[in-house]
């Protein structure tokens, strides 16, 4: 199974390939109906930051004791029910769509907070109704890049990665990128 450096070089290439598909995905929005192309444009111009986010603090080892689940700091407490009660690679933590629907219902209280406090300070600037179309945009690209970041990782966990030769390959690039990021003070 991959360890954190090479889920985190993954997601790392997975960020990248998303912000090349920023251009074509925006210039579809030319085709769009008016109502939606705030949505659109706003969820789509948001993924790549949400991909990244997603890949580094959500994946789905936060089920155990890992260092994404250390990445979160004081605020670890938050998962510390969800890492103790989802037994690690079960399917509520390592399977597609159902973990992450379960992540986003577990993260709802924090996100309602967030969600709320974006609401008020963007309707300081903006009519309700974009704002509205806004937050469906960056929520509905939220719950895009957890389910994007599941599958990626999932993916690495049980197929690819079993084949010791591109495990090896993959440990290697991982390492490089992790040092280059120590580096560069990330
Ligand atoms: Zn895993």
């Amino acid at each position: 199974m991959p360890n954190y450096k090479v889920h985190d070089y993954i997601g790392s290439i997975v960020t990248k390939v998303s912000v090349v598909a920023l251009f074509p995905a925006l210039a579809a929005t030319a085709s769009l109906p008016e109502h939606f192309r705030l949505s659109y444009s706003a969820g789509v111009l948001i993924l790549p930051v949400f991909i990244h986010l997603s890949t580094t603090y959500l994946s789905p080892d936060l089920d155990m004791n890992s260092k994404i689940y250390q990445r979160w700091g004081w605020m670890r407490w938050y998962w510390y029910p969800y890492r103790e009660l989802v037994e690690h690679r079960s399917w509520i933590s390592h399977s597609l769509f159902f973990a992450a629907t379960f992540k986003l219902c577990y993260l709802a209280p924090l996100l309602s907070i967030l969600c709320s406090i974006l609401f008020f300070l963007l309707s300081l600037l903006l009519p309700a109704h974009t704002v509205l179309a806004l937050l469906a945009g960056i929520v509905t690209s939220f719950y895009g890049s957890v389910l994007l970041a599941d599958a990626v990782h999932i993916l690495a966990d049980i197929g690819f990665f079993r084949s010791k030769k591109a495990s090896k390959y993959a440990n290697k690039h991982a390492n490089k990128h992790a040092r280059k990021n120590k580096r560069g003070g990330r």
